[in-house]
């Protein structure tokens, strides 16, 4: 008998290929950048096409009849709970991924992964697969490579293989208009989640999104959409490469642009002006559990007073906590009445505390290197707290003061040549956003 077909799940497939072909239409619809390719609809097609080999297996039929299973790895798995919900029960399964070097990356579990397998009515693995990343989507860093491990039930055993899987990576032009949230704006339109919070962070300081938002306000987006070339998992998103958001009449406008010699791209207002702040004014993120969550419970956010020697930002427990800026860490821990504690050093005397946490974020230790829009720790209500939130302070040479009211230099701004290079590399960026009022017609016409 010729080895079990890897599953393939034709109607899967078929679906996923349908919703990309819509969203081609209203996200894609336009003309790719030079060095982007289009969307890989054809990949996709040949995805679909594995259907025949496991017809042909099907006509072969096993000693004992196969399930192809298909399961999304939760926040919190274990490999038991896993192989429960896949209706494996495996011993010999659960020893082998302990055992081999290869099969052990499945101990990753990343959440969020879809792990196909085929499992037999004995409930045995006879074939299992788990895609892995490297990709860190909290960062804007270039994507890592990411790998498929693919472990195959064979006479005496199993066998495990580690292949890299190569990267497509889209640039997705998209439009939203709000009528009632930006979460709900972003939904209607197609938008992932992921970019709502990254305009949020680029806008830090500009756009209060909780308030400031208005039936009627337009964004246009151009985003980076990676996806690995025959998956069926979505997307993740890469760089925002341009934005420009009109909000109660004012028009916010950001590109990306990677100056020369620099560590990392920074956002730039069409003009030039950068749009980095050393510090956010808004450690909590942005997301859709967070929005919103001010009006609706506890006090609004408490700010900076005397009296109180902090700003209070109200949000769900386990809501992310970043540093505001780049620095190192001081203190990481329980401290009475602050309960569970941050406190981070920056440039010139400045630190900045984040009190009442839930939780750190892992490995976090005194000393570490944070950059800024780290995740440091999550929501809690740990210490003198009356609901969750996030306490934040701000010191200068160890004096709390209102984080409003500190003026930092602005960033360098671009010299002649920078200007130069800036102005020939974001143009094609700003005429994929002019040509986003297309696909909104096209949208309307439909
Ligand atoms: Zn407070």
């Amino acid at each position: 008998m010729s080895p079990p077909a890897l599953p393939s799940f034709p109607k899967v497939a078929t679906a996923v290929a349908v919703t990309l072909t819509l969203a081609a239409v209203t996200a894609f619809g336009t003309a790719p950048l030079r060095e982007v390719e289009l969307p890989p609809l054809q990949t996709i097609v040949e995805s679909v096409a594995i259907a025949p080999a496991l017809r042909s297996a099907e006509a072969e039929p096993a000693s004992l009849q196969q399930y192809a299973r298909s399961e999304r790895i939760r926040r919190g798995e274990t490999l038991a709970s896993l192989l429960d919900r896949l209706g494996a029960t495996d011993v010999d399964f659960q020893k082998f991924i302990a055992a081999d070097r290869q099969a052990r990356k499945l101990m990753q579990l990343q959440a969020g992964r879809t792990v196909n397998a085929l499992i037999d009515e004995a409930g045995r693995v006879q074939s299992l697969q788990y895609r892995y990343t490297h990709l860190d989507s909290e960062s804007d860093e270039p994507v890592q490579p990411t790998g498929r491990v693919t472990i195959r039930r064979v006479d005496d055993g199993f066998t495990a293989s580690d292949e890299p899987i190569a990267l497509e990576r889209q640039v997705a032009v998209a439009v939203a208009e709000i009528r009632t949230s930006l979460f709900a704006a972003i939904d209607a339109a197609g938008i992932p989640e992921a970019v709502a919070t990254r305009i949020a962070d680029i806008l830090d300081g500009e756009v209060d999104f909780n308030r400031d938002l208005r039936r009627g306000d337009l964004l246009r987006v151009v985003y980076e959409a990676i996806r690995e070339s025959d998956s069926l998992d979505p997307p993740t998103i890469g760089r925002i490469l341009a934005l420009e958001f009109t909000i109660n009449g004012t028009r916010h406008e950001a590109v990306w642009f990677d100056r020369e010699g620099s560590e990392r791209g920074e956002y730039f207002s069409f003009d030039g002006r950068s749009l980095r702040k050393a510090f956010l004014q808004h450690p909590v993120e942005f997301s859709r559990i967070s929005s919103g969550f001010s009006h609706a419970r506890m006090h609004p956010i408490l700010k900076y007073t005397r009296e109180h020697k902090g700003v209070d930002f109200a949000a769900p427990i386990g809501t992310k906590v970043r540093s505001s800026g780049d620095g190192v860490v001081e203190f990481v821990g329980q401290q009475r009445g602050y309960g569970n504690l941050v406190e981070i050093r920056h440039r010139n005397g400045i630190s900045t505390l984040y009190a009442h946490l839930n939780g750190f974020a892992p490995g976090l230790s005194k000393g570490a290197k944070v950059a800024q829009g780290a995740v440091i720790g999550y929501v809690g209500t740990t210490g003198w707290s009356t609901g969750p939130h996030l306490h934040y302070e701000f010191k200068v040479a160890g004096e709390q003061v209102d984080p409003l009211s500190v003026v930092l230099p602005p960033a360098a701004p671009l010299d002649a040549s920078e200007r130069a290079q800036f102005a020939a590399r974001t143009a094609g960026l700003r005429t994929r956003l002019a040509q986003a009022d297309g696909i909104v017609r096209l949208a309307r016409f439909e």
